[in-house]
């Protein structure tokens, strides 16, 4: 039989927090918690498992669980004294979804289930607080109605609103157990009149209800969404926590809140938190009531005069800081917790690895291993690679000027500059046409999720610290501004307004997250300074990863910046981005123009002198490091212009004959210029053109050997080579150069010629081209689109109806298909060592970059991977990681 319910509470429980796979990660942790022996409302798990089963079987349960369930329910009834369904003693029951993965704000809680026109009056007697149970019922009856039975939240809003301005009443606590009681009879009403049915009565019809619900919104549009955005598979499921109800919203003695046993912004060793007295579950990040400090130091740097927690409840607030301190050190790792407080008693809803900023994934993973609670390998992979991006991105210049418009809570730090948008649609279409945007709203909510993703900031009018916008801005490390409460946004005419002043939709605005300020136009951005715990961290990456960093790049400026962040050399340096320029150009159309050899060695000779100099640049910048050096690859056309007028243009400009200028353009066309005269075909028909690179990058290494005293170590590359034949050809070209360069200058440096992988029959021949090559780099962009068929710059159109029908998992030019391409690597590794033992192997395509296909190059076993300077140290650290997965089986856990 299998186990499809696992009971939780009263000091024990039937799982632990190893389980997250079956429990959820709520689930598993709600367990943990119980047998630590803290005060946990007992419940009870319904596994990840149910809901497999539930959509592999037309959306129906297991036949044994319905048994399961009332066995469990049973027993917490059993422990709290309380049953489901009594009018006299109710057990009321929260209903949460819990993922493996943390998702927060993906999926509905229900509270207060339980409760009907009988219990109501059983829970009024018993509490002996008529207002208190009416509050819990129309709470109940919305979040039941907006979750189960899909009727929005505006409507009952709109019953309240009707009724507090009938009262004159401003806040919801000030409503008595009378008003509560007339705003649930229109709750019902509104109920019935809009979906024909009156409210479930029924307390296990309600129980169901709910649990379908949360299997049911595992498939939800927001859901998906984030699942695609973090990488979280559909199969892992949703579990189901049906849980026994304590209440925040008993009175002045009650509370309910959310604390982070560190600063989640700056990681600073601080507990940091908000509570509201009197209030239930979400009233916290809904930011409908302004939720005060937990600690009194908290308050007085926020500037609030509300009492913190610990001045209004300091016995309670004594147990707390207790509580957290335990659950921190147990998991040793930043906790984010969920309390209540009923009457003066404390309960523990929720702990979970907190999310956390970049910056403060650093200072805590740093901090702990200085305290010796963690050790430094773990340190390292506590820090998701990716998300150091935010820290290698400008920051506001702090000598710009600053016109303050507004400002707010510092939610999510960093500096953006866009255009203001009020609409999560309009952020994503505005995004797509390559527009920058700030995402301005009231507030968010989980149906927003896309537009946060797509703005390059969010400010809200409400909401506090921990608000939805707030928590998932810091997530998703976009700057945000909260709470900004003068700003007051009127939707109809696409405009906001602070104190009088119009700001309209598409005007530019900048935010500062950091200090939560909103700002006038665009301000200044300067570079990050990479100090501190960011270069404490990759000192600890460097030493352990194998993989070698080295960063594609041909502009002076990009090997400077990939330098900086710590690159150990180029992997992909592109000859041709050297041709664009207006200096050489001309001499580049020269060149494709000529008529026969003579003509184009000529206008080779003008070109050379740039390429020369621009050799000994970047080998001046790398002094000592590897330089890969791809010999030109594009189509000839792609140098030429495309339209008739520009084409007489140019002639007239330039001198040229137009009529020429027009018959080699045709001349060049080609039906699929992807596979066409390109790479080292080029080479082949014109090895003028390769020698004059091959001499220009050898005469500037001998150059810089003199003037710096250190020889740079040249790696010539040929594009697109397919047969062992083409790399013997091009191998003697180059070495030919070679010779005749070093004899001219009486004097020589070490280089390496080889080749990049990229079409499917080099990968297979890999031993044949060996033979002539002394390195591999795998083109891994090229390698997809041969490997696949699919052009990238075609694949736009149907790229995503694949995804979105989940034939496709990843976009393969993201993320390296480590079952395809992946064959053709490991067999161009296995086929070109074992000509060549020991050659250089790399990768330098955009996968170079990205922390899973780096950890796949760490298995295939290449030596480095290349990527685009500003992803060099998330390479280093993604190598540092793959390498401790290798060595000592660390692993990061995916929902830090
Ligand atoms: P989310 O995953 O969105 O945080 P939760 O299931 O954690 O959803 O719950 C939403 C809110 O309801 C939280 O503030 C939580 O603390 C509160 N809550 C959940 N279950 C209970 C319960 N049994 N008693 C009191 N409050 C609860
Ligand atoms: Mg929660
Ligand atoms: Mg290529």
């Amino acid at each position: 039989m299998t186990k499809w319910v696992y009971g939780f509470g009263g000091g024990s429980a039937d799982g632990d927090a190893s389980m997250k796979n079956l429990l959820g990660g709520k689930g598993a942790n709600l367990a943990e918690m119980s047998s630590l022996g803290l005060p946990v409302p007992p419940g009870f798990t319904i596994t990840t498992e149910v809901c497999t089963y539930y959509y592999g079987h037309g959306e129906a349960y297991p036949a044994d669980l319905q048994a399961q369930v009332a066995e469990a329910l049973a027993k917490v009834e059993g422990v709290v004294g309380k049953t489901f369904g009594s009018v006299e003693n109710p057990l009321l029951v929260s209903v949460r979804s819990g993922a493996r993965a943390s998702m927060p704000g993906m999926m509905d809680t229900v509270l207060n289930l339980g409760l009907n026109d009988e219990t109501v009056e059983g829970l009024a007697k018993l509490s002996g607080d008529r207002r208190f149970a009416y509050d819990s019922y129309r709470r109940f009856i919305t979040m039941y109605s907006n979750v189960v039975l899909g009727l929005g939240h505006d409507h009952f809003e709109e019953v309240l609103d009707e009724h507090k301005e009938r009262l004159g009443v401003s806040v919801d606590t000030e409503l008595t157990a009378e008003n509560w009681e007339k705003i649930v009879a229109d709750y019902k009403a509104l109920v019935e009149r809009e979906l024909g049915k009156p409210f479930p009565q029924d307390p296990h019809a309600q129980l169901w209800g709910a649990v379908g619900a949360v299997f049911e919104s595992w498939m939800n549009d927001r859901a998906k969404f984030y699942r695609r955005m973090h990488d979280i598979p559909e199969s892992w499921g949703t579990a189901v926590n049906v849980q026994s109800m304590v209440f925040g919203n008993m009175g002045e003695t009650s509370a309910t809140g959310v604390a982070f046993t560190r600063n989640p912004s700056t990681g600073e060793n601080k507990l940091y938190g908000e509570f509201l007295i009197n209030a239930q579950g979400e009233d916290v990040v809904a930011g409908i009531r302004t939720p005060q400090s937990l600690t009194k130091a908290g308050r007085e740097e926020m500037g609030e005069t509300a009492l913190s927690m610990e001045e209004a409840m300091p016995v309670v607030f004594g147990q707390f800081v207790e509580v957290v301190g335990r659950l921190e050190s147990h998991y040793r790792d930043m906790q984010d917790i969920e309390f209540t407080v009923e009457q003066g008693r404390l309960w523990m809803l929720q702990t979970r690895n907190g999310k956390r900023t970049a910056k403060s994934a650093l200072k805590i993973a740093v901090d702990l291993a200085a305290e010796g609670v963690i050790s430094k390998e773990e340190g390292i992979s506590r820090v998701e690679p990716a998300a150091l991006d935010q820290l290698l991105h400008p920051t506001l210049d702090p000598k710009a000027e600053r016109k303050i418009i507004t400002t707010g809570l510092p939610a999510s730090p960093g500096a953006a500059t866009g255009k203001i948008v009020f609409d999560a649609d309009e952020a994503e279409r505005a995004a797509q046409n390559g527009d920058a945007v700030i995402l301005v709203r009231d507030e968010t909510s989980p149906e927003d999720i896309h537009g946060m993703h797509a703005a390059r900031g969010i400010v809200t009018a409400r909401g506090g610290m921990t608000s939805h916008a707030a928590v998932v801005a810091r997530g998703m490390g976009r700057p945000c501004v909260s709470g900004a409460g003068d700003i007051r946004i009127d939707d109809k005419a696409g405009t906001f307004t602070v104190r009088g002043r119009v700001f309209k939709a598409g005007e530019i605005i900048t935010i500062d997250g950091g200090k939560g300020e909103v700002l006038e136009g665009a301000v200044a951005m300067i570079e990050p300074e990479l100090t501190g715990d960011f270069q404490t961290l990759m000192g600890w990456a460097d030493e352990v990863r194998r993989l070698k960093v080295r960063a594609n790049a041909e502009t002076p400026l990009d090997a400077k910046t990939a330098r900086g962040f710590g690159a150990e050399g180029i992997g992909l340096c592109r000859t041709e981005h050297m041709f664009f320029d207006d200096t050489r150009i001309a001499a580049v159309r020269e060149m494709i123009l000529a008529d026969n050899e003579a003509g184009r060695r000529a206008a080779l000779a003008k070109i050379a002198p740039f390429q020369k100099s621009d050799f000994v640049e970047l080998f001046t910048i790398m002094s000592g490091l590897p330089v890969t050096v791809r010999l030109l690859d594009p189509p000839l056309h792609e140098f030429i212009p495309h339209t008739e007028a520009e084409m007489d243009a140019l002639a007239a400009s330039q001198g040229l004959d137009a009529e020429k200028l027009k018959h080699r353009a045709k001349d060049l066309q080609e039906t699929n210029p992807m596979l066409g005269h390109r790479g080292c075909r080029l080479g082949v028909a014109y090895p003028e053109i390769y020698e004059m690179q091959v001499r220009a990058v050898l005469e500037a290494a001998l150059e810089v050997k003199k003037t710096l005293g250190v020889a740079p170590i040249p790696e010539i590359m040929h594009p697109l080579v397919a047969l062992g034949l083409e790399m013997k050809y091009l191998r003697e070209l180059t070495d030919n150069t070679a010779k005749a360069v070093f004899e001219e200058a009486g004097d020589s440096v070490d280089y390496l010629v080889g080749t990049m992988v990229e079409l499917p029959r080099a990968a297979l021949r890999a031993g044949d081209l060996a033979e002539h090559a002394e390195f591999f780099s795998f083109g891994t962009n090229d390698l997809t689109q041969t490997t696949f068929g699919i052009s990238r710059d075609d694949s736009g159109r149907f790229l995503q109806v694949y995804m979105d029908k989940g034939i496709f998992e990843n976009d393969p030019f993201v993320r390296l298909d480590q079952n395809g391409v992946g064959d053709l690597i490991r067999i161009a590794e296995e086929r070109g060592h074992a000509t060549k033992p020991g050659m250089k192997m790399g990768i330098c395509g955009e996968h170079g970059g990205d922390p899973s296909s780096i950890a796949f190059c760490e298995e295939v076993g290449l030596d480095y991977v290349s990527c685009s300077p500003y992803r060099v140290p998330i390479a280093r650290l993604a190598a540092a990681q793959a390498a401790l997965v290798a060595k000592s089986g660390i692993a990061r856990e995916k929902d830090r």
